[in-house]
């Protein structure tokens, strides 16, 4: 394993905040890559999607008419979705192939399944009418960080609610619904790691799960564990390339070193690494989305995840809105890092706005729902407004209680 050392950059450091905290430099280690970058395989792997595909609509619609028309929107929304863009990028970790951070890697139950509920959704072969892929669960009120963003703040460190019953409660629940990924976030998930453990191993096939995480108390063993007990991936909050920045913006001295550690054994372990960067209006420039997007790639990751920063939480009543020149550079940043060949083998990015913006929110119960530290239901980490339970009552009135809801910023989504 090479190694690198990032070094704070001393006059971008000045320039942004006084009294930064201070931080040891940091080894980075050059890591496997998981995104493929063989132009073959590439094309092979593309054919053997649209097999498996043509497959699971045949097994799914039976019928010859009924395929074609479901080809036929597959094709339309794909339009809608990517526009004249052709996603050609996979990753390939523990076996199974990822074409994106937000669908199950094939093969699996979960992949299947996620294929189900998309051809249900245009085609309806199934009395059930769920369109719902994603949940995202704060399993905590607990964290040892204290981040300039953070949209749980009102509840940090509180009496926690959820108990360990209520956990595999819940995660049963969402099974029964056929999500097939669920995200554990919190507060920091991984202070329950042992409760994760049991509830992973309880877990039934067909679900994708991940672990939302600053990095901290993602140790080796840890994140060996968490991968026997059926661990898919997991997200690491890394918001800039500098250390001294990150940890500044974290509340700790450790974030940045922390982050680093679990990446890389999230990457030993054979878990799908992700890293989210809250795109803050300091940090949103061309030369830092690019030295971040390369830090990426040294560490081998499969994706990387843009998240705009939102007036809830600790930043409530705060200006923090990107400017559109701000929306256009992340834009491009997207379209550079997904559909140039000459990134043909960086990390995937997740721009969530990029389609947000151009198609509506399918949030708010659609396809994703957010979970709260008490079991409320909410449209979306960052769009709270409580509409009922996911532990009690029913499920079905509280989702359609998110949908009513809706979501704050944007409409529904189109597609
Ligand atoms: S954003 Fe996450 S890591 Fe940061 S303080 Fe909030 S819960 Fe903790």
């Amino acid at each position: 394993m090479e190694t690198s050392t990032l070094l704070p950059l001393p006059v971008l450091s000045a320039a942004l905040r006084p009294a930064p905290v201070a931080t040891r430099p940091v080894a980075v280690p050059t890591l496997r890559p998981t995104v493929l970058a063989s132009p073959l395989k590439k094309k092979l792997l593309k054919a053997l999607f649209t097999l498996v595909e043509a497959g699971l609509l045949l097994r799914f619609l039976r019928r010859p008419d009924k395929v074609r028309q479901a080809l036929a929107l597959l094709e339309e929304r794909r339009r809608e979705y990517f526009g004249a863009f052709v996603p050609r990028k996979v990753a390939c970790v523990a076996g199974r192939y990822y074409r994106g951070y937000h669908s199950p890697g094939w093969p699996s139950a979960a992949y299947t399944s996620y294929i189900g509920t998309a051809i249900n959704r245009l085609v309806p072969f199934r009395a059930e009418q769920n369109t719902l892929n994603m949940v995202f669960l704060a399993i905590t009120k607990k964290c040892p960080l204290a981040c300039e963003h953070c949209f749980e703040w009102e509840a940090l460190n509180q009496k926690e609610s959820l108990t360990l019953a209520d956990l595999h409660a819940l995660v049963a629940r969402f099974q029964d619904k056929q999500v097939t990924q669920i995200f554990f976030s919190g507060g920091e998930p991984m202070v329950r790691v042992h409760d994760l453990l049991q509830v992973l191993s309880a877990a039934r096939p067909g679900t994708d799960f991940w672990v939302i995480t600053s990095g901290f108390n993602f140790t080796c063993a840890n994140a060996l564990k968490l991968k026997q007990a059926g661990l898919t991936g997991v997200s690491i909050s890394l918001d800039h390339y500098v250390p001294e920045f990150h940890n500044r913006f974290r509340g700790s001295d450790k974030a940045f070193e922390n982050a680093i550690q679990a990446a890389t054994y999230a990457q030993q372990a054979g878990l799908v690494v992700n890293l989210a960067v809250c795109v803050t209006k300091e940090f949103t420039t061309a030369a830092n989305l690019l030295r971040y997007a390369r830090l990426a790639r040294q560490l081998g990751v499969a994706f990387i995840q843009l998240l705009e920063p939102r007036a809830v939480g600790h930043y409530a009543a705060q200006e923090v809105s990107l400017s559109a020149t701000q929306t256009a550079l992340l834009d491009a940043f997207y379209e550079l890092l997904n559909f140039s060949p000459a990134c043909h083998d960086w990390p995937i990015v997740t721009y969530y706005g990029y389609h947000q913006r151009r198609l509506g929110c399918s949030g708010a119960a659609d396809r994703f729902l957010y979970v709260d530290t008490d079991g409320d239901l909410h449209a979306c980490p960052f769009c709270q407004k409580k509409s009922g339970s996911a532990l009690c009552g029913s499920l079905d009135e509280g989702m359609n209680q998110v949908r009513a809801n809706g979501c704050q910023l944007f409409h529904p989504t189109a597609i």
